[in-house]
């Protein structure tokens, strides 16, 4: 979704744009925080209190997509004496597994939904369109496909929608010399 957000931003508004995407991030952590807690205080019995980390944004990967690596980040100073243990704090650790929460474990989080995340990144300004067939996040201003809605961030991304994934999908077939399974049908913002 911060992929396509980036392409949809003209190259000289995107110093805003990344500005806009760490206070997301904040916000996310935020919502996030007393959900880690908790879950974290009943697997220890303690009164555990998760550290507030910082946001970051650093140069993308050399061969990537050209998107600056944004994250959530803890500084600890170190000593000869420091092991992995000192640096690692659980809520950190476990926010991962709560955006990638595909036992809908977390679903109850707003922030988590797909709905309730696209609302955060507008409330910060950062255009995030998904489609309306797949779901998927889109852009038309993909260097590839200009002006074409594509999703460009996976294996089976491009310009063709695979559906909702009910119902009969490709739809119908028109006249024509090939057929619409060729192509199937275009995204669409929602
Ligand atoms: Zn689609």
């Amino acid at each position: 979704m911060i992929l396509c957000a980036w392409h949809e931003t003209p190259a000289q508004d995107r110093a805003v744009l990344e500005k806009n995407i760490l206070n997301a991030l904040d916000d996310l952590y935020t919502a996030l925080r007393p959900h880690l807690e908790a879950d974290i205080r009943q697997a220890r019995a303690d009164n555990y209190t998760a550290p507030a980390p910082e946001t970051f944004s650093d140069t993308p990967e050399p061969h990537g997509t050209g998107l600056p690596l944004f994250g959530w980040r803890l500084i600890h100073p170190v000593s000869p004496a420091s092991v992995w243990d000192d640096m690692l704090d659980v809520a950190l650790w476990n926010s991962s597994i709560v955006l990638d929460d595909w036992l809908d474990e977390y679903a109850h989080i707003d922030e988590v939904s797909i709905d309730g995340f696209i609302d955060l990144l507008r409330r910060h300004g950062i255009p995030a369109v998904l489609c309306a067939g797949c779901e998927k996040p889109i852009t038309s201003r993909h260097p590839r496909w200009p002006g074409i809605w594509t999703t460009p961030s996976d294996e089976y991304g491009g310009p063709a929608c695979p559906g909702p994934g009910t119902g009969p999908h490709p739809p119908a077939p028109l006249i024509g010399w090939y057929t619409d399974s060729d192509f199937g049908a275009p995204h669409q913002p929602r």
